[in-house]
C-alpha cells in the first residue's frame, strides 16, 4: 500500500484482499486456465465469487446506496492494484471491465427502471454486460465518427450497424450501444447510449475476433456484432438523447484510473518475476543473471517507473475524487499512455530475463503480453492522448 494515500478502511481491507488473492486465486494460474477458453475457468471463478461474498469483500467498487462499500476512486485504485496481481482477480471480485464502468454509468445516469432491470443483477454478479462503440470500418480514435444508427419509430429505437471489439459480449445479457440518434446535430451531440438486450431479434455475434492468436470466449473475448433492425424501447436510452459522447467522457475518467491501477498491479507482479529470475538463474560460469549490469539496469529502471506510475495514478484519482474528472483531464491523458507503457516495458524485460521460458505459458508473462498489448490502443491510443496533452500545455504558452 502507498502510505501517502492510505486510509483506515484500506488498512483493514487490503491485507484481507491480498490474502484472498494469494490463497484462492493464485493457485488458478495454471497453463490450462491461462491458455484455455475462459469457459473452463469460469465455473471455478463463480465458486470464488461466493467465497468473496462470504468473506464480506463483495461490492468493493459499488456505492453504499447500491449496497457496496462506497470506496473513493483513490481507495478503489489501490484495491485494483492488488486484484491485478493475478489475471482473474477483478473477475472474482466482480470488479472487471467493462461491467464496472457500465455499472457506474447506470448508477449515475440510468432511469429507475434500467437500474432495477440491469444494475441490480450486475451488482449481484448474476449477469454480465458489454460496451459496444468501436466499428470495424470507422476510425475508433474519433468517437464522433459512428456509422451505427438508432432511428426513432414510435416508442422504440431501431438499431442498425456493425461493431467490433465489444469486449465480453459473448455470454453478456446486454450491450450498451453507442448509436447515432441525431444525425443533424453538432458532431458531439449526435449519438446516444442505448441498452440492447442480447436476446433482441437482430442482435448477432458474428465472431469473437482472435487477438494475438486467441479468439477466447465468454468474458475474455472481443466480439464483432451485427445489429440488424434491433428494436428496443426508447426507455432503454441512458440519459438524454444526443448525450452519448458526454456520457462516454464521464465513464472514461474513472475508467482510466481503474485501468491504470490494474496495470500497476500487473507491472508489480511482472517485476517480482523479473527479480526472482535474476536472483536465481545460474549462468553456469559462476555468475547469476542478476550479477549482470544490463539486468540490474532493468531492475532499477522498472522499480522507479512502477513507483512513478502508481503515484501518477493515485494523485489523479484523488484529484478526481476532490474536483471531478473534467478538472484533471490532462493528468488522466498523461497517466493513460505513461502507465500502459511502463507495464508493457516491465513485462517485456521480464520476458527477456526468462529467455525461452518467458515465451511459454509456464509463467504469467505470455498471458499478459497477449492480453495487455491492447492497453496502448483502447481507451484512446497513446498518440491521441499525447497530442491532447501537448495541445493543452501549448495553449498556456500562446
Ligand atoms: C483489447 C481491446 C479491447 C477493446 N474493447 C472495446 C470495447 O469493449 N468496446 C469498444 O467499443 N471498443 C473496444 N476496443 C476498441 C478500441 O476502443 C479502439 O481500438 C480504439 O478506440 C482505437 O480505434 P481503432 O482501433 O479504430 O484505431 P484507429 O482510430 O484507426 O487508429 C489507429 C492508430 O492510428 C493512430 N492514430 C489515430 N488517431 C490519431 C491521431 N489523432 N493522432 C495520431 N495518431 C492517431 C494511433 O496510433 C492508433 O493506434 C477495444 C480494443 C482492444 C485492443
Amino acid at each position: 500500500m502507498e502510505e501517502l494515500f492510505a486510509t483506515d478502511r484500506l488498512r483493514e481491507l487490503l491485507p484481507r484482499i491480498h490474502e484472498f488473492v494469494q490463497q484462492e486465486l493464485v493457485p488458478l494460474e495454471t497453463a490450462a486456465y491461462l491458455t484455455g477458453p475462459f469457459s473452463r475457468v469460469a465455473p471455478l471463478l463463480d465458486e470464488k465469487r461466493q467465497r468473496v461474498k462470504a468473506a464480506g469483500l463483495w461490492g468493493l467498487a459499488d456505492p453504499v446506496s447500491e449496497g457496496g462499500r462506497g470506496l473513493t476512486l483513490c481507495e478503489f485504485g489501490q484495491v485494483s492494484e492488488v486484484l491485478a496481481r493475478t489475471p482473474f482477480g477483478h473477475y472474482a471480485f466482480n470488479c472487471q471491465a467493462p461491467d464496472i464502468g457500465n455499472r457506474e454509468l447506470l448508477h449515475r445516469f440510468g432511469s429507475d427502471e434500467l437500474k432495477a432491470r440491469y444494475l441490480a443483477p450486475l451488482q449481484a454478479g448474476d449477469i454480465r454486460s458489454c460496451f459496444s462503440m468501436t466499428e470495424p470500418d470507422r476510425a475508433g480514435s474519433n468517437p464522433t465518427n459512428l456509422g451505427t444508427t438508432a432511428v426513432r419509430d414510435g416508442d422504440a429505437y431501431v438499431l442498425n450497424g456493425r461493431k467490433w471489439f465489444t469486449s465480453g459480449a459473448d455470454g453478456a445479457a446486454f450491450a450498451i450501444v453507442m448509436a447515432v440518434t441525431n444525425p443533424e446535430a453538432p458532431p458531439h451531440r449526435r449519438a446516444s447510449q442505448i441498452v440492447v438486450p442480447t436476446d433482441t431479434p437482430g442482435f448477432r455475434i458474428v465472431r469473437n475476433v482472435p487477438l494475438m492468436g486467441e479468439a477466447g470466449d465468454g468474458w475474455l473475448s472481443h466480439a464483432e456484432i451485427e445489429y440488424a433492425d434491433c428494436r428496443v424501447p426508447v426507455t432503454n436510452r441512458i440519459g438524454e438523447e444526443g448525450a452519448g459522447f458526454a456520457l462516454a467522457q464521464e465513464r472514461l475518467g474513472p475508467g482510466r484510473i481503474h485501468h491504470g491501477m490494474r496495470w500497476v498491479g500487473i507491472a508489480e507482479r511482472a517485476f517480482e518475476l523479473l527479480c526472482r529470475r535474476a536472483a536465481s538463474r545460474d549462468l553456469g560460469d559462476g555468475s547469476r543473471l542478476g550479477d549482470k549490469q544490463f539486468v540490474q539496469g532493468w531492475i532499477a529502471e522498472s522499480r522507479v517507473e512502477i513507483d512513478a506510475a502508481r503515484l501518477l495514478v493515485l494523485r489523479a484519482a484523488r484529484r478526481i475524487d476532490e474536483r471531478g474528472a473534467a478538472a484533471v483531464r490532462e493528468e488522466i491523458s498523461g497517466l493513460k499512455f505513461y502507465v500502459a507503457g511502463v507495464m508493457l516495458h516491465v513485462i517485456d524485460r521480464a520476458i527477456q530475463a526468462h529467455g525461452a521460458l518467458g515465451l511459454t505459458d509456464d509463467t504469467l508473462l505470455a498471458f499478459w503480453y497477449r492480453h495487455e498489448r491492447g492497453a496502448r490502443v483502447y481507451d484512446g491510443a497513446d498518440e491521441v492522448h499525447k497530442t491532447a496533452l501537448a495541445r493543452q500545455i501549448l495553449k498556456r504558452f500562446q
